[in-house]
């Protein structure tokens, strides 16, 4: 730039600081933020809403019927809300339903121990009750498999090494975020560098499905695995192959039941059988798989908007989990203060200008399929020529979304968008005294905001404290550990930020499109 006169320099100063300043200093309306407060602190409901979710329904895999069940319950608890448009919405095909309706798995021999432990979904059952010999085999590369040729017929194989047990957690206690911690997430300015490729994998190495293929072809009974090494902790997912094959019926009775075991009773198992005894198991798994090809679904509603109705604000959590426990943290929190958030506006009569749609996602464990395909269909994607915008693209504002655990809000990730921060900095105000401050420049991943990130909307995750649920994706993510206190905030923040988005004089901004 050249250089300026003095005066004109002072007159050019005072014209850019005043655009900047009307620019920013977004208006919050406290008093209706008092009213939220008042509804969500002292009225609130967050917990039965969290409570019935985890205790009566449970858990919630994609495309089961059990999610079935807990999402005509959410299509009804929105109603009742009083919110508009609820509805069930199928995204994609998702393969046949499939539902675990009976376990149990006993070490008979050499000592009586009933085990922990449970199927992966997409698997078959038992042909009833079997009791048979255990086989440790472990297979890494292809040479591996003729050392087990005929050896494991009418076995359950122990198909993975032994867990170390990190007694970490335990050790760690329960730590929220420190003012230190804080600090650093909003210094951390700068993005980091995109993670190295990976190398090619080694052709030689077999792939977790031709493992199981060849237990099978060798007439094995079931595959039993560990995955985790928490104490006590049991972390499984899905048959290998699931995503390549869309939940199919043919292959998930083609398989073998494979079930993970809880690391302390699978060591025991495994150090056995390395002392050269026998181990002798009883297992029976009763799963239920549809006949047909499903589609799996979000469920949405929202309060309308009054002069900007066509302009949207959206909140939400994903609703389907892992199978093996209720997932209460993961993310069954999530969806309550979503729910609770919606709630506490329609309960003090909030009358955003914009419309404000809460969504509660499926498919979002397997791949946040749900949230992609909804931003897909209404929005489209300007860096995908086969899925143009629609006219609904420049009228979304933004996407939040709690998905980090059960924890309270400490503050918001901008997800590389520095022209959102003046709004969350005056959102975030009123929250001081709940230790609302932090805003952090990072990217953040692994849910649902990413789904808008990806097509150039604002999608944003709230910098949560790691307390609370003992973990998700395992069996141990119940109610007890939850905190009703972090979730009444969390519910006032989310339903604060929703109603400031859907007031605001815009739309909030967005980052360039790379
Ligand atoms: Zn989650």
């Amino acid at each position: 730039m050249k250089p300026i006169p003095r005066a004109l320099a002072a007159i050019f100063l005072v014209v850019v600081f005043s655009a900047f300043a009307s620019d920013q200093t977004p208006t919050v309306d406290w008093n209706t933020v008092a009213k939220i407060r008042e509804e969500g602190l002292q009225r609130s409901q967050v917990m039965d809403i969290t409570g019935y979710i985890v205790d009566v329904l449970g858990a919630r895999l994609t495309n089961s019927e059990d999610m079935k069940r807990a999402q005509a319950w959410v299509r009804g608890k929105m109603e009742q809300i009083g919110l508009d448009k609820v509805v069930i919405e199928p995204f994609m095909d998702y393969g046949v339903t499939w539902d675990n309706d009976y376990f149990s798995l006993h070490m008979l021999e050499p000592d009586y121990q009933p085990m922990t432990g449970f199927p992966l979904t997409h698997t078959p059952g038992t042909p009833g009750k079997v009791a048979c010999p255990a086989v440790v085999a472990e297979l890494q590369t292809k040479a591996d498999l003729a050392k087990f040729i005929g050896k494991l017929k009418g076995a359950a194989v122990l198909a993975t090494p032994p867990l170390a047990i990190s007694q970490a957690s335990l050790a760690q206690g329960i730590a929220r975020l420190t003012d230190e911690d804080l600090k650093k997430l909003q210094e951390n300015v700068v993005p980091p560098p995109p993670r190295p490729t990976p190398p090619p994998p080694n052709p030689d190495l077999l792939k977790p499905e031709e493992k199981i293929a060849f237990f099978k072809a060798e007439g094995a009974v079931a595959v039993l695995q560990c995955e985790g090494g928490r104490p006590g902790v049991v972390v499984g997912f899905a048959r290998p192959g699931t995503k390549d094959d869309k939940w199919s019926r043919e292959k998930s009775l083609g398989s073998l039941p494979i079930v993970v075991v809880t690391p302390e009773h699978y060591n025991r198992m495994y150090r056995i059988l390395k002392r050269g005894l026998a181990v002798k198991i009883e297992v029976e798994i009763r799963n239920r798989l549809g006949e047909k090809v499903e589609k799996a679904a979000n469920v949405l509603g929202e309060i309308p908007g009054t002069d900007l109705k066509d302009e949207v604000v959206m909140i939400g959590a994903h609703f389907d989990s892992w199978h093996a426990s209720p997932n209460a943290s993961d993310d069954a929190a999530g969806c309550a203060v979503a729910l609770e958030a919606v709630r506490i506006l329609k309960a003090i009569g909030a009358k955003p200008r914009r419309t404000i749609r809460v969504a509660l996602w499926g498919g979002e464990e397997q791949g946040i399929y749900g949230s992609q395909e909804y931003v897909r269909k209404h929005f489209g994607n300007p860096k995908e020529p086969k899925n143009p915008t629609t006219p609904d693209y420049e009228k979304f504002s933004a996407y939040f979304n709690q998905d980090y655990g059960a924890g309270q809000f400490r503050g918001i990730y901008l997800q590389g968008n520095e022209h959102a921060r003046r709004l969350f900095a005056a959102w975030m105000e009123p929250f001081r005294d709940f230790g609302l401050t932090a805003i952090s420049i990072q990217s953040v991943g692994s849910t649902d905001h990413v789904a808008f990130d990806a097509a150039g909307l604002p999608g944003f995750q709230f910098i949560q404290d790691r307390i609370a649920g003992t973990a998700g994706h395992t069996n141990l993510d119940f109610l007890d550990t939850l905190s009703a206190e972090d979730l009444m905030k969390n519910a006032v923040v989310e339903a604060a930020f929703a109603y400031q988005a859907a007031i605001a004089d815009e739309r909030v901004p967005r980052k360039l499109l790379k």
